[in-house]
């Protein structure tokens, strides 16, 4: 049986990928940071589904402190003995507009996005390494390759880095570990919950689909990454936008 870790694993797209990969069997370990009460409803709405019994561990975490990162993968490699796949999902935005941009907005940004996922790969894809395989899943974004705005251009550079972290694992544990990373365009979860309805339909007129992502259509990619279906996938970014016009 498999064991999954997901970061931010009980919202939005984290919460997505977390009831696919339950569905598929997987055991889990879901990264929250605050809020209890909303994990623990979701833990028992996902121990058992069609009355199939699986294991979910429930870890409250700030992705954005060391010492919880490593308590966090103690933990879940105590109750499980091996982690097969690490999604790298929890992140953060804080838009501001750029003359108003703080350096603690900025380096809370990058805590979370880009150096939380760079522990967290560490201290699990050496375990991964030693257990002679795993998969590893980045959650970027395409404001990390192509698509900018200056209220976000903290949160736009995490995402570059954390594509950068991604090429960088692949080349690091090669052989051993899948590493890949998906780029999501606008998905309708609590991260763009107060965007106006102008800005929304603006940004869908440059969507060839003419819409925002369900998460679910963002989590079924990470799991078709971590599947064997993807054993040849290594290094990649998938771009999961609904297309973007070009003119
Ligand atoms: P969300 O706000 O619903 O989820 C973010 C998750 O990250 C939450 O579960 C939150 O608790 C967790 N998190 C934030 N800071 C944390 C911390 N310090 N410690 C632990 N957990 C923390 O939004 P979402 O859209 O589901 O975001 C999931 C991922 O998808 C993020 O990395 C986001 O950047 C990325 N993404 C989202 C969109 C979008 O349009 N929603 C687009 C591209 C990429």
């Amino acid at each position: 049986m498999k064991t999954v870790l997901i970061t931010g694993g009980t919202r939005g797209i984290g919460k997505a990928t977390a009831q696919i990969f339950r569905k598929q069997g997987y055991n889990l370990v879901l990264v929250y940071q605050k809020n209890k009460e909303e994990a623990k409803k979701f833990e028992e709405e996902l121990v058992s589904i069609d009355g199939e019994l699986r294991e979910v561990l429930m870890l409250q975490g700030d992705l954005s402190k060391e010492e919880d990162i490593i308590r966090i993968v103690r933990e879940a490699y105590q109750k499980f003995g091996v982690i097969d796949c690490l999604v790298n999902n929890a992140g953060i935005a804080i838009d501001t507009f750029f003359c108003d941009k703080t350096k603690e907005n900025f380096i809370k940004t990058l805590d979370v996005n880009l150096i939380g996922p760079f522990l967290l790969s560490r201290e699990v894809g050496n375990r991964m390494q030693e257990e002679g395989h795993g998969v590893i899943i980045n959650v970027a974004s395409t404001n990390g390759i192509d698509t900018n705005y200056p209220i976000s251009l903290d949160y736009d550079a995490s995402k570059a880095g954390l594509i950068s972290l991604t090429h960088n694992l692949a080349n690091y544990y090669g052989k051993t570990i899948r590493v890949n990373a998906v780029a999501p365009g606008w998905v309708k979860t609590d991260m763009n919950a107060t965007l106006d309805k102008e800005f929304i339909e603006e940004e869908e007129s440059h969507i060839l689909l003419g819409r925002f992502a369900d998460p679910s259509e963002i989590a079924n990619v990470i799991y078709f990454l971590a599947s064997d279906e993807a054993s040849y996938i290594q290094d990649s970014v998938i771009r999961v936008d609904g297309g973007v016009k070009r003119s």
